[in-house]
């Protein structure tokens, strides 16, 4: 869905935006509903951009490999503003005080992706380290059993105590 800002009436915005072709399913396919809530609002040469976005994916874990079921609740705030010479703000110093806790994104044209926006907050919200369970004992380095559903019958344990010292490390 892509929005003017000419579109964006003076009292903004509120708008729910269900599952659609903007979530990335191929590489986080999506196992509850996906709600999304979105209010959008003019302000001085740009655009603000207020969400929350809920729902399950299922991802692959890094350690053991299987999938598991990660739920979301993410909350954004962006401030959409021109790129380049087009924008005429600047000049009169909004800039100076917009505060920091806030994401801005720049903009070609005065236009609200709001699919690849909300996507890119899918991406953002992903864990860099995908681990199933706080304690997953991954997979036996020598057969490969995963060691969380049971003991590999090699006789190998030291991903057990390996991961036991790493767990009291991080403490
Ligand atoms: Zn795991
Ligand atoms: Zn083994």
């Amino acid at each position: 869905m892509k929005l003017p800002f000419s579109e964006i009436p003076a009292e903004g915005l509120r708008l729910t935006v269900g599952y659609g072709p903007w979530f990335p399913d191929e590489d986080f396919p999506h196992c509850a509903d996906v709600s999304v809530i979105v209010s959008i609002d003019r302000k001085a040469g740009g655009v603000l951009l207020e969400g929350e976005l809920v729902t399950v994916v299922e991802l692959d874990c890094d350690r053991c490999l299987e999938k598991y079921k990660f739920p979301f609740e993410i909350s954004f705030r962006l401030v959409l503003e021109l790129s380049g010479h087009e924008s005429s703000i600047g000049e009169h110093g909004e800039y100076a005080c917009s505060s920091n806790d806030m994401d801005t994104m720049f903009l070609d044209e005065p236009v609200v992706d709001l699919d690849s926006i909300l996507q890119h907050q899918v991406f953002l919200a992903i864990p860099l380290k995908k681990i199933c369970q706080d304690n997953c004992k991954g997979l036996c380095a020598k057969c490969g059993e995963n060691l969380n559903s049971e003991h590999c019958g090699c006789g190998n344990e030291i991903n057990d105590s390996l991961f036991g010292v790493l767990e009291k490390f991080k403490g």
